[in-house]
């Protein structure tokens, strides 16, 4: 299975990072290497001094599929999750400047976070689904569906003309605004509206 991820994909967290407003959505992949074991704390790696939480929506898709058109593509998952895109952000910096793959920053082993996922029939409408980040029992990230540029089914058909979609993989929705430094002992605990679906430990 495979881990795709969609960048930029709310306005307040595209002023944040000084990017400029895309026209189409940025993708990159994680292999499955990257999801973090249940239950393991995440290590931060030798390899950066700046490692940021993302948290993400998640979508499992359930079904095969490849040039989904949008109206179909709710017949393609029916769980929702939460995440976090860990992101060696000077890693990221250097790589960006010099117009190379992200892929050492972002798809490093432990860098995907994957939380309990909740059935759709649950949480009704999936384009007005609020989720929070606490670190340390603190709010850091706080988000809503709503507030994507590209929605679920939009991404849906926009992967799927680049790459088949099968049983199990997971795209990473992208993140809002609040993006910022982990380090040694924080505790970071993910929420899908007032549900908690992960609680990970940094090392
Ligand atoms: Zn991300």
């Amino acid at each position: 299975m495979k881990l795709i991820c969609i960048g930029r994909n709310y306005t307040e967290h595209i002023e944040e990072l000084e990017n400029e407003k895309p026209t189409d959505p940025v993708i990159f992949l994680k292999p499955d290497t990257a999801i973090l074991l249940k239950k393991q704390p995440f290590f931060i790696p030798d390899f950066s001094n700046n490692i940021h939480h993302e948290v993400e929506i998640l979508v499992k898709i359930n079904r095969v599929g490849k040039y989904i058109d949008k109206k179909f593509a709710h017949k393609y998952y029916n769980e929702i999750g939460l995440g976090i895109d860990f992101t060696a952000r000077d890693l990221q910096s250097q790589l960006k400047e010099k117009g190379l793959p992200w892929e050492k920053a972002k798809s490093f082993d432990g860098s995907a976070v994957v939380g309990n996922w909740l059935r759709i029939n649950e949480l009704g409408n999936v384009n007005d689904i609020g989720f929070t980040l606490e670190k340390n029992n603190e709010v850091v990230q706080k988000g809503n569906t709503s507030f994507m540029l590209w929605k679920i089914d939009e991404l849906i058909e926009y992967v799927s003309k680049y790459f088949t979609l099968k049983i199990g993989d997971i795209i990473f929705t992208g993140t809002p605004a609040g993006v910022g430094e982990v380090n040694t002992n924080d505790k970071l605990k993910g929420f899908i509206e007032n549900k908690e679906v992960f609680s990970i430990t940094v090392k």
